[in-house]
């Protein structure tokens, strides 16, 4: 994993770019396919998006 200056990171988080990693995984049944929760590792957002069903 490459290390940033925490001026740039900050910034790539201020422009949309989070270092995202998963912390939370829930499996769907069925054609919905699952959701994951991220979190971003420099800012600490945390979202929750679809993940994609193989
Ligand atoms: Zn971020």
């Amino acid at each position: 994993m490459l290390k940033l200056p925490l001026i740039v990171g900050r910034l790539l988080c201020w422009l949309g770019f989070h270092d995202f990693r998963v912390i939370d995984r829930t499996f769907g049944f069925g054609a919905g396919g699952g959701v994951e929760k991220v979190e971003c590792q420099r800012c600490g957002v945390i979202i929750t998006r679809s993940s994609p069903s193989n």
